[in-house]
């Protein structure tokens, strides 16, 4: 469904658009997870919400620049990488 729906968008947005997008919504996860800090009050929908549009942004930016294996291998590499600095 996420490769259907970027196959679409890909014909009817621009980089540019895809970018700014993703910033918008990694602003509005921050805003989320700032109330959390600040206020301590945490509306699990919400930060579920923009987890949500943070996650089709970053698919749609992977699918647009093709570095979908890029990210995958780079990912793994971290991961590893972390496991081994909390050992
Ligand atoms: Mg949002």
């Amino acid at each position: 469904m996420i490769n259907k729906l970027n196959e679409i968008a890909s014909t009817k947005y621009n980089n540019y658009n895809d970018i700014l997008k993703l910033v918008e919504e990694t602003t509005e996860l921050n805003e989320v997870l700032i109330k959390f800090i600040n206020k301590n009050t945490l509306n699990k929908n919400d930060l579920a919400d923009e987890i949500a549009d943070v996650e089709i942004m970053l698919n749609r930016i992977k699918f647009r620049l093709n570095i979908d294996e890029k990210v995958l291998h780079r990912k793994h590499f971290k991961i590893k990488r972390q496991l081994e600095r909390l050992k």
